[in-house]
């Protein structure tokens, strides 16, 4: 029984993964299958990972006003008001300046109209 005689260089090859279209021999680290140019999953699982809109860190919540995907710390949690009532939502940094940009106007814009309406009122009589 003759030893099969490894060739030079073969211990060094990438190993190689069956294509899962066309079922054509490809190494792991190639991009697309060169027989019929099906993407290779393999070549990238962080691909598929889903990345902090702000960060490189993994996102693992999102925002729940435009629903980016976000890491815990480029979420800020922010009181909202729905109709009647309100609640805490985690937003992200655009929409959470936005929120606190809207809650300033507003809570600067209430007080002068109210104030214009007395005004007028008291002119008038
Ligand atoms: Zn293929
Ligand atoms: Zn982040
Ligand atoms: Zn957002």
């Amino acid at each position: 029984m003759a030893a099969r005689k490894v060739l030079p260089g073969q211990e060094l090859t990438m190993p190689l993964i069956a294509c899962s279209a066309c079922g054509h021999r490809i190494s792991i680290e190639a991009e697309v299958c060169p027989q019929c140019g099906h993407p290779n999953r393999a070549s990238r699982p962080e691909a598929d990972e889903p990345k902090c809109y702000a960060c490189s860190a993994t996102a693992t919540t999102r925002c729940q006003s435009c629903g980016v995907l976000s890491c815990v710390r480029h979420l800020q949690s922010i009181y909202v008001t729905h109709g009647r009532g309100g609640a805490y939502e985690l937003r992200c940094k655009d929409c959470y300046s936005f929120a606190v940009t809207w809650t300033v106007i507003s809570g600067a814009i209430v007080p002068v109209v109210v104030l214009a309406i007395l005004l007028l009122i008291f002119v008038r009589m």
